[in-house]
């Protein structure tokens, strides 16, 4: 019989979930490819540099850091020796246009008493709607994260029954805001709990209130962040790899995916076929049917809705603010408003949200001394062809007069000594995520989770992961779609 090890996996991409999936495969024993098309890896892990200060290019909030411990485990290595992290009880400051500011602890004892003092109002319904929280956690995360929502045989499982008895008391029939709003009971708690919809793109005033778990992700299991910044994930994840054999070919952009009757046969990478037993495809679902499998998406990922996109400015600033000590910053604004025009495709108005991610606050090496480094983020819609430069340049306006105004500061241009940003066509190019999308899908429609497409294919040995498949972006994700995709690999 042939063991695993003389089979060969190639994995198309090096973002977070293909790197995850060439460790599960090469620790089953696979000899590992990973094709790349950028020239560097980690897709939207990456980094931006320049002047002296260091950016991380995407993701900024790091939760379940579990889920990267778990690969070092599973390669009997200790998870320290590669990858190190810091849990930051403040998750982040916010600030309001009424001049109220709150630090936003994850322990909820420190949140009450954060929330009693600058908002004047009992924290008890808070504490009940976290307990909610903890429930749709309990209930839904073992069906709905941790396994394939479309293999029949799952649905016999007792995880699923428990899921499906307590569909009454998830939220599932009304939106996350109307959830918010009935529970909270002050309008600034229900815009912090209403972000919680970005978490994965999507809109909390049609996103079902099932979302309302997100935010135990946070209160339940702490907010963190990685030495190094958020690309130590992927890099070090990559020096695992390395270490247990897997070859990262950069450069590498696949064509094609080969099968033939027995199932997949291998891909196509600059003009020459590469034998493979397995084929783990970590690119956008879409492109990928499109370009790789030249097959039509199947109807109901075809119906899905891709979730927001994302300006963001890498500004290297001349001075530090006091008040900006931590190094995740939001800016709120009016949510209503602002998600309307997403919906209508719509420029963001005059004083959209600001997230500002500030990493040199927890990793001083990340801009020069006296100096921060700002990510500062604005949410927009999708790609659908709008004139990118002429919104940057009004966003960008924008920004800063909602910040000299919040920050009661003038002439903040003038402090600006680095500059680059992202912007949709950008995401689109350098990751070929559909549309420039953050998370792949949103999760506006209360089916959602069940047109996502699956982890694997009719294809033997053609297997999806990432942010564009079951269970959807956002790090912890895309890991849990590499296990699941990988359990059902079959040697
Ligand atoms: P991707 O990162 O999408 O990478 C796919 C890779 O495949 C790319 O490197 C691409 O070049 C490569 N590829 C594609 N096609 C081919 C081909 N044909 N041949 C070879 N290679 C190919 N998540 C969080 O958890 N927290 C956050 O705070 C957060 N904030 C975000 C902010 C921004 C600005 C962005 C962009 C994303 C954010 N996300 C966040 C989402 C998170 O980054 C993604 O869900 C996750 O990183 C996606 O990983 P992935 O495995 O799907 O691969």
């Amino acid at each position: 019989m042939i063991k695993p090890k003389d089979k060969t996996a190639r994995i198309i991409g090096s973002g977070i979930a293909g790197i995850a999936s060439a460790i599960r495969l090469a620790v089953r024993g696979y000899h590992v490819h990973i094709h790349e098309k950028n020239s560097y890896p980690g897709g939207k892990l990456t980094v931006v540099e320049g002047n002296g200060f260091r950016f991380d290019a995407g993701p900024s909030l790091f939760t379940m850091p579990h889920f990267v411990d778990e690969l070092f485990a599973l390669a009997n290595k200790n998870p320290a020796d590669y990858f190190q992290y810091a849990e930051h009880p403040i998750a982040a400051k916010y600030f309001f246009e009424d001049g109220k500011q709150l630090y936003f602890y994850t322990d909820e004892e420190a949140l009450k008493t954060e929330i009693e003092k600058q908002l004047n109002v009992s924290a008890d319904p808070l504490l009940k709607h976290l307990e909610k929280s903890a429930y749709i956690y309990k209930k839904t995360h073992k069906t709905f994260l941790e396994m394939s929502l479309h293999k029949y045989s799952n649905f016999l499982s007792w995880d699923v029954l428990e899921s499906i008895a307590a569909i009454p008391n998830l939220g599932l029939f009304s939106t996350m805001h109307d959830e918010n709003a009935k529970s909270l009971n002050h309008p600034h708690l229900i815009q912090i709990y209403d972000r919680y919809a970005t978490y994965n793109g999507s809109n909390p005033y049609r996103a079902p209130g099932i979302l309302n778990v997100i935010p135990h992700l946070e209160h339940g299991f702490g907010t963190f962040f990685p030495k190094g910044g958020m690309h130590s994930i992927p890099s070090s994840l990559l020096c695992l790899a390395k270490d247990l054999g897997v070859e990262l070919h950069l450069n590498s952009p696949v064509e094609e995916i080969l099968s033939d009757e027995d199932g997949v046969s291998g891909i196509v990478s600059k003009g020459i076929s590469l034998p493979a037993d397995v084929v783990v495809c970590n690119a956008d679902i879409r492109p990928a049917y499109k370009h790789l499998l030249r097959l039509d998406l199947p109807a109901k990922v075809q119906r899905e809705e891709p979730s927001t996109s994302a300006m963001i400015f890498y500004w290297g600033i001349s001075k530090k603010f006091p008040e900006l000590d931590l190094h995740n910053l939001f800016f709120t604004s009016d949510y209503k408003n602002e998600f309307n025009q997403i919906q209508n495709a719509q420029a963001p108005q005059e004083d959209p949200t600001v997230y500002i991610h500030c990493s040199s606050r927890c990793e001083p090496e990340d801009a020069p001394s006296g100096k921060d480094n700002w990510f500062v983020m604005v949410n927009v819609p999708p790609n659908s062809g709008q004139d990118w430069d002429m919104w940057r340049t009004e966003i960008r306006r924008k920004v800063l007069q909602k910040l000299e105004r919040m920050m009661g500061v003038s002439n903040l241009e003038s402090l600006i000594e680095f500059e680059d940003y992202l912007d949709p066509p950008r995401i689109e190019q350098r990751t070929s995520s559909h549309a420039g999308a953050l998370y792949g899908s949103s999760s506006n429609d209360r089916m959602a989770a069940f047109f996502r497409h699956p982890n694997f294919s009719k294809t033997k040995g053609l297997h999806f992961v990432g942010g564009s498949v079951h269970p959807g972006g956002g790090i912890p994700l895309c890991l849990l779609s590499a296990k699941i995709a990988v359990d059902t690999v079959k040697d």
